[in-house]
């Protein structure tokens, strides 16, 4: 089984990319999903949250206010190390755990996608490493329209991550989301033959 990493800044495409390859056979981990799944309510990591935020970060049905941690976060490098330390060695837990259990159903290829694969230097582990590299006009296009954010705070999202130079330097394939579905879909078919050839 091929274990690969995929990447990519915000709303460059990452989720779209990902299901393309799930079309053509792989299976996916998405760190998203994993992350959101680890701080569900009475989850250990929900629970250090609580102790170390306190409950005004919990909305009424006891689930985490993303919004108001993320606003936390934003502005607070200790606040954001803090809650990495609960929610990192969970994610990568289960993502492990995910990984073996489509190993032992038989895929050849599983797609982990990691937002910030790069910048947590996760790119040895996980060769090759895919990078999703988009316009930055695009990207904030698609992030205004998706998060309903005006230009600046779309901007302040896109600034935060690896410039996509360096991150086109560190990446092994780099599918380019810069037009429409059908062009994405032949540049994902490429990729696949080439990592199922190698
Ligand atoms: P995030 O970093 O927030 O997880 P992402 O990198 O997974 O985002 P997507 O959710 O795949 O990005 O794409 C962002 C938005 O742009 C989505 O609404 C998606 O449907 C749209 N989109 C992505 N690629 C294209 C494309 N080539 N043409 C039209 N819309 C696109």
């Amino acid at each position: 089984m091929k274990l690969v990493g995929l990447t990519g800044g915000i709303a460059s495409g990452k989720t779209t990319v990902a299901k393309m390859f799930q079309r053509l056979g792989a299976a996916i981990v998405d760190a998203d999903v994993l992350s959101r799944e680890v701080v569900e309510p009475g989850q250990a990591a929900w629970q250090d949250i609580v102790t170390i935020f306190g409950r005004e970060v919990l909305q009424a049905n006891q689930t985490l206010d993303r919004q108001k941690l993320r606003t936390i976060i934003f502005n607070n490098p200790n606040a954001r190390k803090q809650l990495e330390t609960i929610i990192h060695p969970r994610v990568r837990s289960l993502a492990e755990q995910r990984i073996r259990e489509h190993r032992e159903a038989g895929y050849a290829v599983v797609i982990y996608v990691v937002p910030l694969l790069f910048e947590g230097n996760l790119q040895e582990g996980l060769r090759p490493v895919i990078l999703v590299a988009c316009d930055i006009k695009f990207q904030r296009q698609r992030l205004e329209q998706r998060d309903h954010l005006d230009g600046a705070a779309a901007q302040k999202h896109i600034d935060a991550q690896m410039s996509l130079e360096e991150k086109r330097r560190l990446a092994d394939y780099v599918i380019e989301n810069n037009a429409g579905l059908e062009e994405l879909e032949e540049q994902v078919r490429q990729v696949y033959a080439k990592i199922q050839a190698t």
